[in-house]
């Protein structure tokens, strides 16, 4: 008889060895949808010392945001007019919309209007430099400095390393004659940093109102990056969601007097409490339902046996995977809605009961949850504290849609990836911070966010940080990538 079980059981486990190893072996991106023609991107006679010295003029325009009084229309405008000077074979074809007097709206009309255009997404403003910074950036950060192989100062690389090479790119077919078959356009919004509320925001709504459908849309947001911490190695991340944002003010009111002979709750407690709970509700954390599980499948060739047998059988493995994973805030940030209380406020004496305390804790929502779901269950996690309410402090913004890693625009970004970027897995990514592209989903079904450089763990850092810099071979990687997606992808 337990020779029988025994039996039964070796079996079993037999089969569930053998369907671990099934699931490993099959974990895999699915293929592209079908072969895309990409030129060799080394046969383009770029002059990219010509171009890094465009990029080192476009950063001395000084253009910070407008926005506390710090940023200068004016300055838009002189950049603006120097696009037109430096960029003359491009601005003959195509036509310029001035949008909400900043933003800018270029179309490069195809000879067939049936295809729908390429949107393509960069932002001519930048952030400040603070004062307090000044010190410790290694050269003039509106000064354009080439040195180092690079060109540095603030927005080298978000964003006008991508708006220079756009233009370089359109300027270099242009002035070939060569013309889109496709129709090809470009938004320049002018206060992406900002939320893109005068820009973005009102270049989408216009498209919208005419009609305009893109084939997909690509704007900055992601990168390749050298280190991936998943495989060790290099990866190009293309960005096909980015999170919501939303914070939530909890509100707790309490008998007001001396602390003498207290209530049982006061307003400090019942906040605290209520904190406590909405912090600590359970949030789904699973590779399902967001970029996580696409991201995984497409770098499964990278992965270790465990990590791959481990992922490819989240079913077995979750529990293992989940605890693994938790320790990591980037993973974390993947898998799943963060929650961050980052205020908390009330009282003015040691010995006086307040009639009032307040909390703010911020959320960063993933995909696979609402603004509207996370509002209620915070809500029913403190429904029994008498006297606690909870509000979204401002109008919550959920996630964006996830856009498809098996469209053929994805296919054409990713093997054009793989031509400036040989020996690189592509794999699709979800953006942690916020993008212009997130206005443009009326436009478009698949809006894409990567700029094909490959960053270090330096270069991360770089934007809105410290001597941002735009290394040269980089500048040269995204002209030649750009040149190809607008031949692969309008003109043929
Ligand atoms: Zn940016």
């Amino acid at each position: 008889m337990f020779r029988l079980i025994g039996a039964a059981f070796a079996v079993l486990l037999l089969a569930l060895a053998g369907f671990v190893g099934f699931r490993t072996m099959s974990f895999t991106a699915p293929p592209p949808p079908a072969a895309v023609q990409i030129a060799d991107s080394s046969a383009y006679a770029i002059d990219t010392a010509a171009a890094a010295a465009h990029l080192s003029e476009a950063v001395r325009f000084r253009t910070v945001s407008i926005g506390d009084g710090l940023g200068d229309p004016a300055e838009f405008q002189r950049f603006q007019a120097w696009m037109i000077e430096r960029y003359p074979a491009f601005h003959a074809v195509a036509r310029r919309e001035v949008i909400n007097n900043l933003s800018l709206l270029y179309t490069w009309e195809g000879s067939d209007p049936g295809q729908p255009p390429i949107l393509l997404l960069a932002h001519q403003d930048v952030v400040p430099v603070p004062d307090d910074t000044r010190a410790a950036w290694q050269a003039d950060p509106f000064g354009g400095d080439l040195r180092d192989n690079a060109v540095w100062g603030r927005g080298s690389i978000d964003d006008k390393g991508s708006l220079v090479s756009l233009l370089e790119a359109a300027e270099y077919l242009a002035k070939q004659g060569r013309r889109p078959v496709r129709t090809i356009m470009f938004a320049f919004g002018h206060d992406e940093e900002l939320g893109g509320a005068e820009g973005a925001t009102q270049i989408a709504a216009l498209l919208a109102e005419r009609g305009q459908r893109a084939w997909f849309v690509l704007d900055e947001g992601m990168a390749a990056i050298q280190n991936h911490p998943l495989t060790g190695g290099p990866v190009s991340m293309v960005g096909i969601s980015e999170r919501g944002f939303g914070t939530m003010r909890v509100r707790a009111v309490g008998q007001p007097g001396h602390s003498s002979m207290p209530p049982r709750e006061t307003a400090v407690s019942l906040v605290s409490e209520a904190v406590e709970r909405i912090h600590a509700m359970p949030i789904k954390q699973q590779l399902e339902g967001g970029p996580a599980l696409a991201m995984m499948r497409a770098l499964a060739p990278q992965l270790s046996t465990m990590n791959r047998t481990a992922i490819a059988n989240e079913w077995l493995f979750g529990p293992l995977l989940r605890q693994r994973m938790a320790g990591s805030p980037p993973a974390r940030a993947l898998l799943g809605t963060t929650v961050a209380p980052t205020m908390i406020s009330g009282g003015v004496r040691p010995n006086v009961l307040p009639a009032e305390a307040t909390a703010m804790i911020n959320f960063r929502i993933h995909p696979r949850d609402t603004a509207d779901d996370l509002l209620a269950r915070a809500r029913a996690s403190v429904a029994d504290l008498e006297g606690v309410t909870v509000e979204w402090a401002e109008p919550p913004r959920n996630a964006s849609a996830v856009s498809s890693t098996t469209s053929s625009s994805y296919a054409l970004i990713a093997a054009l990836s793989r031509e400036v970027l040989p020996d690189v897995p592509v794999a699709p990514a979800l953006v942690l911070a916020g993008t212009d592209s997130r206005q443009y989903e009326a436009v478009a079904e698949n809006v894409y966010r990567f700029q094909p450089l490959l960053a270090t763990d330096e270069d991360l850092a770089m934007p809105h940080g410290l001597n941002e810099r735009m290394k040269i071979e980089n500048l040269d990687r995204m002209i030649r990538f750009y040149i190809g997606l607008m031949e692969a992808g309008a003109m043929q």
